[in-house]
C-alpha cells in the first residue's frame, strides 16, 4: 500500500467512512481505467459511502419495525379486494397524511386484507424513510401494563413515540379492562398530531365500547383518532377462505 493509501485509510477511518475505505480500491481502479473527470470521481466516492449508509439505516429501520416483509403491495390483489382502489393507494403511498399526523382506519371482518394492507403501506413508510412500527393490540396492551416491571416493556413503548408511523393490529380480538383501556388512551393522546397510527379492527366503531369496557374512555379514544383521519372499510369475501391451501391431493 502506498504512503497515500495508507493515510487516506487512517482518515477515512477516523471519519468513520468505513463503507468507502472498503470500496475505495475498486472505485480507484475503475476511475483510472476510465479516465473519468476528479469531480465524477469525488462524486463516485462521496455517493458509495452516502448509499451504504442509507441502506444500512433502511435495513435497521426495518428490521425494528416488526414488519412482515412478505405483506407487500406488490402481493396485494386489489381485483380481490375492491372496496380500495388503486388511486387510492397511490395517495396513500404519496406520505401527505403522514407529513400532518393523519391517521388510517381499516375496518373490516376477519380475511378481508385489512393487517396485509397496513403492513405494505408500512413497509412503503419504511422505503421512504420514516420510522415505522408494527405492534398487535395485544402486545401493546401487555408492554403498557408492564412498562414499570420489565425494562424492555418501557424501551417498546419508547419506541413507539419515536416512530413515526404505529401500527395498530388488530383492536377488537381481546377484551381489555379499564385500568388497560385508560392507559391505551394515555398513549393514543400522546400520538395526537405528533405521530401516525394505522389502527386495524374487525369491529365498526359502535362495538368498540364492549371491547374497551368502558363508554366514556371509548369515546374519549375515538375522538383522538379520528379527529384527524380517513377511514377505510374493506368487506368482501376472506381471502383466507377464499384461496385456502389443501394439503392432500384429490
Ligand atoms: P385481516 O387482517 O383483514 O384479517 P389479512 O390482511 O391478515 O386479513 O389477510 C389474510 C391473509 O390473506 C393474509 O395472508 C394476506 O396476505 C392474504 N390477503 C388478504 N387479502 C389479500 C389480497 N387482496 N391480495 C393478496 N393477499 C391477500
Ligand atoms: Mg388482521
Amino acid at each position: 500500500m502506498t504512503e497515500a493509501r495508507t493515510k487516506i485509510n487512517q482518515y477515512l477511518t477516523s471519519l468513520k467512512m468505513n463503507n468507502l475505505k472498503n470500496q475505495l480500491d475498486v472505485i480507484l481502479i475503475e476511475a483510472e481505467k476510465e479516465q473519468i473527470s476528479y469531480q465524477d470521481f469525488f462524486l463516485q466516492a462521496v455517493e458509495y459511502e452516502f448509499n451504504a449508509r442509507q441502506d444500512k439505516a433502511l435495513n435497521r429501520r426495518l428490521k425494528q419495525s416488526n414488519l412482515d416483509i412478505s405483506k407487500t403491495i406488490e402481493n396485494f390483489d386489489f381485483s380481490f379486494q375492491p372496496s380500495i382502489s388503486k388511486k387510492m393507494v397511490k395517495q396513500i403511498l404519496a406520505f401527505e397524511w403522514l407529513e400532518q399526523a393523519f391517521n388510517l382506519i381499516f375496518l373490516g371482518p376477519p380475511g378481508v386484507g385489512k393487517s396485509h394492507l397496513a403492513t405494505a403501506i408500512g413497509l412503503k413508510a419504511i422505503d421512504a424513510g420514516y420510522k415505522v412500527i408494527f405492534i398487535s393490540m395485544e402486545d401493546l396492551i401487555f408492554n403498557l401494563k408492564t412498562k414499570n416491571a420489565i425494562n424492555k416493556s418501557l424501551r417498546t413503548i419508547k419506541r413507539l413515540k419515536k416512530a413515526n408511523l404505529i401500527i395498530i393490529d388488530e383492536i377488537g380480538y381481546l377484551p381489555v379492562t379499564r385500568d388497560e383501556s385508560n392507559s391505551f388512551f394515555k398513549l393514543i393522546s400522546d400520538f395526537y398530531e405528533q405521530n401516525s397510527l394505522i389502527i386495524t379492527s374487525n369491529l365498526g366503531f359502535s362495538r368498540w365500547a364492549e371491547v374497551m369496557g368502558d363508554q366514556v374512555i371509548t369515546t374519549a379514544i375515538l375522538d383522538r383518532l379520528m379527529h384527524h383521519s380517513e377511514i377505510f372499510n374493506l368487506d368482501g369475501k376472506s381471502y383466507r377462505l377464499e384461496n385456502k391451501d389443501n394439503i392432500f391431493k384429490e
